[in-house]
């Protein structure tokens, strides 16, 4: 029996088609769904244009891949329930179910899961913030549909209370406590429904709420990183994780908290694909094939920039002056403001002395 399979993604952003150049060097075959048929992935896979939430264009998929998986979180769980057959997702939908709504995310990740998070309470209208002691500082984010910062509001004041207000009113939401964090860090996990790997952990660093640089191993004590490292194994057993999983964290002084998981490749384990002996896309294609797992290896310090919309000429005059850096465009046909086109992964030491783009002139 060939051990060449068809891998059916839905979402052909730029994790889609990481995820499908790992796939096909591998040897399987990609077939995409995305509503653009000229999306990233329509550069390496195939791709049956159509809505996320068509039901007919989701079954076709079903029908022509032996196994599913998705790009991004939210995907419609129940139109995928109602095609997917046995098995085929080994996911499950269960996770994006999780991942899709903070009030499930916060209550899997500290009942179950048991790991910290911030302080924090659901709250359904403005009347659950009435009590709130302003001697803190809080955020308040909707429940769903929110995305880097889109959908939160930081209190530090009775006028933030304000706004918050409106938010509370206008959609189920929960309320954080604000952590006073040193660092933002993530760790990538992958599983096989049996076994995890676990990426370094990275730092994170962002501009306008979007990710700008991340660094590799992030610039906390040994103790800390394994930490979080152990946390991430935590979450993805408690989850018998098929596939690569995000988690994102808060370090402080002394303790990690966590913040938020994404079921996916993530913005911030780009740099894996050179910096490490396993990309983050490899393992998530090795992790939902159900194969063994190889333990993960940094060959050096790293540091990955995110190229937007106004960097592309910022980073290809990079890459000129500094040949041993390397430039992935991910094949978007338009440089939109703050879109993400493409990264920048390159080894060093002082990650200081490695500037973002447009630092400084237009984040
Ligand atoms: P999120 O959408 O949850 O990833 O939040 C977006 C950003 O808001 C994070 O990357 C943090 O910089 C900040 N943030 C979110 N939650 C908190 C919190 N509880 N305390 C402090 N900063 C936060």
């Amino acid at each position: 029996m060939s051990s060449t399979k068809t891998i059916g993604i839905i979402g052909g952003g730029q994790l889609g088609q990481m995820m499908a150049i790992s796939a096909i060097y591998m040897g399987h075959k990609v077939i995409t769904l995305d509503p653009a048929s000229d999306c990233p992935s329509s550069r390496v896979s195939e791709v049956i244009a159509a809505p996320y939430d068509d039901v007919d264009a989701l079954r076709q998929l079903s029908d022509r891949c032996d196994v599913l998986t998705y790009e991004f979180e939210n995907v419609d769980a129940d139109g995928l329930d109602a095609v997917i057959k046995d098995g085929q997702l080994p996911q499950g939908t269960e996770l994006l179910r999780i991942s899709q709504n903070r009030i499930f995310e916060k209550d899997f990740l500290s009942n179950k899961a048991q790991v910290t998070v911030a302080p924090y309470k659901v709250v359904t209208s403005s009347l659950d913030l009435e009590d709130i002691d302003l001697s803190k500082n809080y955020v308040l984010k909707t429940a769903t549909g929110g995305y880097d910062g889109h959908g939160q509001k930081v209190i530090t004041s009775a006028e933030d209370l304000e706004e918050a207000n409106a938010l509370a009113n206008s959609a189920e939401c929960v309320l954080e406590e604000f952590v006073n964090f040193d660092l933002e860090i993530s760790v990538i996990v992958s599983g096989n429904g049996k076994d995890v790997t676990v990426f370094p952990v990275q730092e994170n660093i962002h501009r306008n709420n979007i990710l700008s640089k991340t660094i590799v191993p992030a610039r906390i004590s040994d103790r800390l990183a394994d930490r979080a490292k152990a946390i991430a194994v935590k979450i993805a057993e408690q989850l018998n994780l098929s596939g690569t999983l995000c988690v994102e964290m808060f370090a402080t002084a002394d303790d990690i908290i966590v913040n938020e998981i994404a079921p996916r490749p993530h913005n911030s384990g780009h740099y894996s694909i050179e910096a490490c002996d396993f990309s983050q896309f490899d393992t998530h294609i090795l992790g939902v094939l159900g194969a063994p797992l190889p333990a993960i290896n940094l060959h050096e310090p790293a540091v990955m920039l995110n190229v937007l919309g106004q960097h592309v000429e910022a980073a290809e005059r990079y890459v000129t002056e500094n040949p041993s850096a390397h430039l992935h465009m991910y094949g978007k046909l338009e440089a939109k403001h703050n879109r993400k086109m493409g990264h920048v992964t390159l080894f060093s030491n002082e990650p200081d002395n490695v500037v973002e783009f447009g630092k400084g002139i237009d984040f």
